[in-house]
């Protein structure tokens, strides 16, 4: 472990040693008998302790071999024996001790941090006493280099700003050590739960995460195969709702077994609106005009398209609100999701504007006519990322035998649940059983912002008795789901992997796109399978059964709505195995 290395660049605060402040009374530790750093104080004694010994047992030797009485002490002598039991009542109080507490305690990996563990069969660590600071008796400090000590006290002073560490350390994982040890004493909280080794800080630096103190552990369990446009997919979904995977897992056996799902995609463009103010509606409705000039449009992509060999505006869709002008740039973005490369060619038309338009006055290059991670009527019907349908004929005895009902029941349900009942709800873009769990799970598995939920689960859901009304055709419509497969956090290791699962890790460069578009597809066949697998447990009427056996008690039931909508999967799966 690095954490002993000096610290380079730090300010005054960190190179003048700093006591530690003790809320509470301090407590005296073996460490603190001299004012020196602990690994010198150790030395000392240690020093003195061999030396002490060597004499005494020189000294008894020559007495024995001479006769001389062992009670008849000189000064020396008696300097040694005080010596020596001044060095082992040090030594004990500090190694035996911690020894003691070393087997007594039960740790884990992240105490075995906290306490600074030396490499294997090295003498013990010494174990911190108890944190005062924390008020806890549980509570134990990190027992930290001397120099992080300091480090993580002047954060708690507000000498340094915790935001600064990664760059004056130049190390993410001691930066990270250090503030999460500094929040720890703030505020009083363990965080031993919240690990903190096994994770690359340095990955997230600058674009993931800021002022890390640790990870969150997600499950990822695999649904699949799903079998899509003739390729097999398993898809990895991250989530903690019991009973999303194995739900979605079956509605892939139902889709696979009537032969595959198909999708295609309709559209393909991420799109960004700045607000702008002019003088007058009337000079608001000339910019308007210019803008969706047709005659316009080579000039404007070609300014647009600057901003990234891969960004190419599609078109400009204005609306107003009095002298306030909404622009709303839609742009294809390769395999990234899109949100920085499209905002950067909108400024650089908002700079090329301005020429011809100096009155314009830009309130934001935002103005939610985007619109971003925001339910918004505009997304649902232009769309916004990629827009997908994806379609499968299920056949009766699939319905019957792998989704345990039957194809009328299937139709009633949807019409009346997803369509009419979404419709009383006043629903926008939600006219499916559960879209954005799926959604949600397959984003952050592979790296997406999960924020843009939102809208990537706009969904409506049709089913359709086909085949003289023995089989069943069910599709997902979904106009806007945002998904990159380069930028953010897809270059994560985790998140990469997941992605590489799908053979869609990374830039497609034979044809940029063509990744992206791809998990789009997955995310919607995923959705098919989802909402056939649920509206299916539903048709069953197996829901308070469901209930029951998986031993939810009727008043959670309430507040785990559509997570009770899941769970009836299982009970389904079992019967499905007997
Ligand atoms: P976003 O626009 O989704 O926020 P970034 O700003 O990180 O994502 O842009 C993606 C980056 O990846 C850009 O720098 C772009 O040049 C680069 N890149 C490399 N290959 C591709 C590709 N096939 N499609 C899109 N971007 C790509």
């Amino acid at each position: 472990m690095e954490v002993r290395r000096k610290v380079q660049g730090f300010g005054s605060a960190a190179a003048v040693p700093q006591p530690l402040p003790r809320a509470g009374g301090a407590r005296v530790q073996a460490g603190d008998a001299l004012p020196l750093p602990i690994r010198h104080t150790n030395l000392i004694f240690s020093a003195l302790f061999a030396a002490s010994l060597a004499y005494l047992m020189r000294r008894w030797r020559e007495k024995i071999r001479s006769s001389t009485p062992l009670h008849v002490v000189g000064l020396a002598e008696m300097l040694a024996i005080f010596g020596l039991i001044a060095s082992l009542i040090y030594l004990l109080s500090f190694f035996g001790i911690a020894f003691v507490q070393s087997i007594v305690s039960s740790s884990d990996e992240d105490e075995d941090f906290l306490v600074g563990s030396g490499p294997a069969g090295a003498a013990p660590a010494p174990v911190p006493a108890p944190c005062a600071l924390l008020g806890s008796p549980a509570s134990a400090p990190e027992q930290m280099p001397d120099e992080d000590e300091e480090i993580v006290a002047s954060v708690v002073a507000g000498k340094i700003p915790s935001y600064v560490l990664e760059t004056r350390l130049g190390d993410c994982r001691r930066a990270a050590g250090i503030r999460r040890e500094a929040v720890r004493r703030i505020t009083g909280r363990q965080i031993e739960g919240l690990p903190l080794d096994g994770f690359d800080y340095a990955s997230i630096l600058g674009q993931c995460c800021e002022l890390p103190v640790g990870y969150v552990q997600l499950p990822v369990g695999i649904a699949g195969p799903l079998l899509l446009d003739g390729q097999r997919f398993y898809v990895p979904m991250a989530t903690t709702e019991g009973c999303l995977v194995a739900s979605t897992n079956r509605g892939c056996k139902a889709i696979a077994e009537s032969g595959g799902a198909t999708s295609v995609v309709l559209r393909d463009g991420m799109t960004r609106a700045p607000v702008a103010r002019l003088p007058t509606a009337r000079r608001a409705a000339e910019l308007k005009a210019f803008l969706e000039d047709p005659a316009n449009f080579d000039t404007l992509s070609m300014v647009f398209n600057r901003s990234s060999r891969f960004a190419r505006l599609q078109g400009v869709q204005c609306a107003m609100a009095g002298r306030n002008l909404f622009m709303r740039f839609s742009c294809s973005t390769g395999d990234a999701m899109g949100m920085n490369m499209v905002s950067k060619g909108v400024q650089n038309v908002l700079d090329f504007l301005h020429d011809d338009f100096p009155d314009m006055d830009v309130i934001s290059i935002s103005g939610n006519f985007c619109s971003d991670k925001k339910a918004a009527a505009v997304n649902w019907i232009e769309g916004r990322g990629k827009s997908v349908v994806c379609e499968a004929v299920i056949k009766e005895e699939v319905v019957k035998k792998v989704l345990k009902t039957n194809v009328q029941s299937l139709v009633e349900l949807n019409t009346i649940k997803n369509l009419a009942g979404s419709a009383i709800a006043g629903a926008l873009g939600g006219f499916n059983a559960h879209a954005s769990n799926i959604v949600t799970a397959i984003f952050i598995a592979t790296g997406q912002d999960p924020a843009q939920n939102v809208e990537s689960s706009h969904c409506i859901t049709m089913l359709e008795p086909v085949n003289d009304g023995k089989d069943l055709h069910i599709s997902v419509t979904m106009p806007s789901i945002e998904v990159g497969t380069v930028g953010g956090g897809t270059q994560l290791a985790s998140q990469a992997a997941c992605l590489d699962l799908l053979s869609v890790k990374g830039a497609n460069r034979d044809s940029p796109g063509s990744n992206a578009r791809l998990l789009a597809t997955v995310v919607a066949g995923g959705v098919l399978a989802g909402e056939l697998s649920l509206l299916s447990a539903l048709a069953a009427g197996q829901l308070v059964k469901s209930h029951m056996k998986y031993n939810r008690s009727i008043k959670d039931m309430s507040k785990a709505a559509s997570q009770s909508e899941i769970l009836i999967i299982a009970e389904e799966m079992d019967k499905s195995r007997k």
